[in-house]
Parts: structure tokens; C-alpha cells; sequence
């Protein structure tokens, strides 16, 4: 656990300091704004599909560093992914950090993700950590502009 611990500091670190796909996108298919008023995190994601593919994704915004960190993750994991395959990413990332795992289902397995399992400690956290994750969700799957976690 110590591993995941420290992997967990560097990455919030690495992503708060330098995230990814940190940009407004011209021409998105879907820009949704996410709220996460407990802590004061706001977020706009910008997705561009083609076809079933996620071509582009990025976001802007500001919050706390596991929120930006969650949200430059997320993102460059799911570009280039189908809205099918992102979806049931979206499923086990929300089942990771409420430490709702699946029978047989280890942290581990998760890649990049595992180090925000540890936030499942935290409740308040898990709104941090998963406020991007739920924004991209209403951008797939509803008409939905704004998204609170409240
Ligand atoms: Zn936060």
C-alpha cells in the first residue's frame, strides 16, 4: 500500500502541476460544466466524437489538485476510446473510489486509476476525484450542460 501511496502523491503532483489536454476546444460536439460546490471545483469538458470514437477530449476550469489530477488522467486515458469502452471505464472508476470493487476485483488492476482508490477513505474526496469522471457521463449519455455533485 505504501507503493500505491507515494505512486498516489506523485501522480496528483505530476497531473495538478501539469495536466493534460488543459484547453478550451473549438468545435466541440459536447462541452459540459461540472460543479463540485462542497469544495469550490468547476470544471468545462470538451468532447469530440467520431463515430463511436471519443477523438478528443479536454477540459478547463479550476479546483483542488485530486479533482484537476482526476480530470488530466481521465483524459488522457480516454482519448481515442469508444463512448462504450469510456462508459464502462466511467463505472469502474466510480466503483473504485467508493470502494464498491467487485468481488475479485483488485485496485491494482486499474493502471493510472489505482492511485485514486485511496480517496474512498474520504468522502468528501470522492466528489473531488470523480467530478470530471461524472461530467463526462452527462457529455456521453444526456443532453445535460451542467452537472453538480450536490
Ligand atoms: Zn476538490
Amino acid at each position: 500500500m505504501s507503493d500505491l501511496r507515494e505512486l498516489y502523491q506523485e501522480t496528483i503532483l505530476d497531473h495538478n502541476k501539469s495536466p493534460r489536454n488543459f484547453r478550451k476546444m473549438e468545435h466541440a460536439d459536447r462541452a459540459v460544466d461540472g460543479y463540485n460546490p462542497l469544495c469550490g471545483d468547476h470544471y468545462t469538458v470538451y468532447l469530440k466524437f467520431k463515430g463511436d470514437f471519443i477523438e478528443d477530449i479536454s477540459f478547463e476550469g479550476a479546483g483542488c489538485a485530486i479533482s484537476k489530477a482526476s480530470a488530466s488522467v481521465m483524459s488522457s486515458l480516454l482519448i481515442g476510446k469508444t463512448k462504450a469502452e469510456a462508459q464502462a471505464m466511467f463505472e469502474r472508476f466510480h466503483r473504485l473510489v467508493t470502494g464498491a470493487l467487485n468481488p475479485g476485483e483488485e485496485a491494482e488492476e486499474f493502471g493510472k486509476l489505482a492511485v485514486f482508490g485511496g480517496v474512498s477513505e474520504f468522502p468528501a474526496r470522492v466528489k473531488c476525484a470523480s467530478l470530471a469522471w461524472h461530467t463526462l457521463h452527462a457529455g456521453l449519455v444526456s443532453n445535460e450542460a451542467v452537472v453538480s455533485t450536490e
